[in-house]
């Protein structure tokens, strides 16, 4: 048996070794200096890249494969900082609460990660589910499903009533008591108990509803739903535990609670005023847009039965500002980090979220770094993704044309290798 397994791994590494992977990128996003490169050989050896080489070097031995990628614009693997991977939006979708265990919701979830795998995300920060995203990512990092690297937040943390309430507008003898356990907390012993719980369940970062939502059965999308003792409560313990926080905020007095708390990324901010937009800076806050999921809610409100009746109003208000809230935030000097919401429209369609940042007034190539190097940084992968580099994980896709001249292009990317893998090609 012994004999077996060694012979097994002297295999394994005969392989890796001996076979690299060589890619002739006819164009090469430099994510780091923000240039776009021409004519360049990334070399691929097992997870890693170990080379990238001028012009179009030729493979050393005979088991090397090569991509033609030369007609193409290629770049690291693509992260998107706010999905929701266990569902997405349709009228459906509200008695699925009722009907689907969670063996439903890990099938369905299966098909999300790898729609969004192709679309060329191979780096997801999961921001709320029923503790199913926490199943996924395991199943994904084992190699049983394909899909993208996933952070996620597990369960999300709310007040009573509030945006993420797994309770909200059920029955009365069905929505019992929720607690820290499942996410909805009333004081400061209860904020340190819901993030511990979070860390017990395997979760990776910290999701707060700070303010009220779009899509919730409840009627206020805006007001303010923690006490600012309590999001310091939350924060202070997550960073115990190296935690990042996400605030989903649409209301501004929510936004500065949860900014002066200590949260690392605002969700949405749709309401942001100036004032907030300063105190981002001061306190080094991060905006995740969302325009995407913005335009989505407002689009499907006007479709009778899309949502129950009390969103309608909710999403119509909220849903369109959130594209003119970021070109504010962006020329005011506000950090950006890339995110859409997925979920909230189908998966597979972030890379919508490209145009639109440009429609606002970014630049391609800083809309890619959104993407790339600078949530790299918030999940402390900077070492590891998000550029193209020796050393760096093989992340890798690529889009028809150049992203610089044309954004819209981001929408259908054509290759996608992760972990050295090629998923799509
Ligand atoms: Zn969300």
């Amino acid at each position: 048996m012994k004999l077996l397994l060694n012979f097994l791994v002297l295999l394994i590494t005969t392989i890796t070794i001996g076979q690299n992977t060589y890619l002739y990128c006819g164009k090469l996003i430099d994510t780091k200096n923000g240039k776009v490169l021409t004519n360049k050989t990334i070399i691929v050896s097992g997870k890693k890249i170990i080379a990238v080489e001028d012009g179009f070097s030729q493979p050393k031995s005979a088991d090397d494969i090569v991509i033609d990628l030369k007609t193409k614009t290629v770049m690291p693997g693509l992260i998107d900082m706010h999905v929701h991977l266990e569902n997405e939006y349709n009228p459906k979708v509200y008695l699925n609460r009722f009907t689907d265990n969670d063996a439903d919701i890990a099938f369905k979830s299966a098909v999300y990660a790898k729609e969004t795998l192709n679309a060329g995300f191979t780096t997801v920060r999961d921001l709320g589910g029923t503790g199913v995203n926490i199943s996924l990512r395991n199943a994904i990092n084992s190699g049983l499903v394909d899909g993208p690297r996933i952070f996620t937040a597990g369960k999300i943390i709310s007040s009573t009533g509030g945006h993420g309430d797994p309770t909200n507008g059920m029955r009365k003898d069905l929505t019992g008591d929720p607690g820290p356990r499942e996410g909805v907390i009333n004081s400061v012993d209860d904020a340190k108990k819901a993030v511990r719980q979070r860390y017990k369940d395997g979760a990776d970062n910290i999701k707060i509803t700070a303010t009220g939502g779009v899509l919730s059965v409840a009627k206020n999308g805006q007001n303010p739903q923690f006490t600012l003792e309590e999001i310091k409560a939350i924060c202070d313990t997550a960073k115990d535990y190296g935690m990042i926080i996400a605030a989903h905020a649409h209301g501004d007095e929510g936004m500065q609670r949860a900014i002066v708390g200590g949260v690392t990324t605002i969700e949405h901010g749709t309401l942001m005023s100036d004032e907030t937009m300063e105190l981002m800076k001061k306190y080094g806050t991060y905006y995740v847009p969302t325009i995407a999921a913005g335009k989505a809610v407002a689009d499907n409100a006007k479709i009778s039965g899309f949502y129950p009746e009390i969103i309608v109003p909710k999403a119509l208000e909220i849903g369109p500002k959130i594209q003119s809230t970021f070109g504010r935030a962006y020329k005011k000097g506000v950090k950006i980090a890339f995110g859409t919401d997925a979920g909230v429209f189908p998966h597979g369609q972030n890379g919508k979220e490209f145009g639109y940042m440009v429609e606002a007034g970014m630049p391609a190539m800083e809309t890619i770094q959104s993407a790339t190097i600078i949530p790299s940084q918030l999940l402390s992968m900077d070492t590891e993704i998000g550029i193209i580099a020796p050393n760096f994980i093989a992340d890798i896709v690529a889009t028809n044309d150049d992203p610089i001249e044309n954004i819209n292009t981001m929408e259908n990317v054509i290759f996608v290798m992760k972990d050295g893998k090629v998923y799509k090609n």
